[in-house]
């Protein structure tokens, strides 16, 4: 079974996280994505609203497509229930800040699934360029196949590129990916990377955030549901 993991701050869900897992939903037949707040994102600024506002408009934002799931894998610590509770929980103190890091987030949903299944994490190409920098990257890549929102202006060169240490191909390898569009199938040693095309839209949380903190209306960015969640919680007022 094909299953995607879609993490993120989420601090809002918007159209754009929608419409990439609706295209790779069908694109990669995909039978589940598990939508997943971090609870602290070690890439960015401590979020805007708690962790339980953004997993709330999660669960808004995914309640009408049935493969999509919002999941507590990211969630503070004591919420972790199961054989796995005590170990994620280490884990989580372990590491700088409590910083949820993705590797062990696919680690912790690997151990729920089949050793057959096949895990697809989901990602925008602006964080995937600076995937190197990510923990553990290079066994990021061994656990699971990337789907990379891609845009127009990247090349397959700049995909190629971002990928960590040993995996990254030779100068003579990418030479003639600086001509290429950012689209199709990478498939390396180590590494394989599903390039989704056109899905990209012109939304980012920061805006509607901005947005939301002017009065102005978001219904055009979010599902109805979040939009209505954002203004009875008076979310990025200030
Ligand atoms: P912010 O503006 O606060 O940085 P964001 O809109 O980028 O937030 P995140 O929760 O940080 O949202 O993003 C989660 C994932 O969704 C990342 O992989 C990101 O690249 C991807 N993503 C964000 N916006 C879009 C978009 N408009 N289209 C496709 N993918 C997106």
């Amino acid at each position: 079974m094909n299953i995607g993991l879609f993490g993120g701050t989420f601090d809002p869900v918007h159209c754009g996280h929608i419409a990439l897992a609706r295209a790779s939903l069908d694109r990669y037949e995909l039978k589940r994505i598990y939508f997943v707040p971090a609870n602290i994102p070690p890439h960015k600024r401590q979020p805007f609203s708690s962790y339980f506002h953004r997993y709330a408009m999660v669960a808004l934002a995914t309640a009408a497509v049935k493969s999509f799931l919002p999941s507590l894998l990211d969630a503070p610590g004591t919420v972790v229930t199961g054989p796995l509770g005590k170990a994620a929980w280490q884990k989580e103190h372990e590491s700088p800040a409590g910083a949820n890091y993705s590797i062990d987030t696919v680690r912790r949903l690997k151990q729920r699934l089949r050793k057959s299944d096949r895990v697809f994490f989901l990602i925008g190409i602006d964080a995937f360029r600076e995937i190197a920098t990510w923990h553990e990257a290079e066994a990021l890549f061994q656990e699971c196949e990337f789907i990379v929102a891609s845009r127009p202006g990247y090349s397959l060169a700049d995909v190629a590129n971002a990928l960590p240490g040993d995996l990254r191909p030779s100068a003579a390898v990418t030479k003639p990916f600086h001509k290429q569009a950012a689209k199709g199938d990478l498939v390396l040693p180590g590494a394989t990377v599903h390039l989704l095309e056109g899905v990209h839209q012109d939304i980012s949380a920061t805006a509607i955030r901005e947005a939301a903190s002017k009065g102005k209306p978001l219904k055009k960015f979010l599902d109805p549901a979040v939009a209505e969640y954002i203004r009875k919680m008076e979310l990025y007022k200030t």
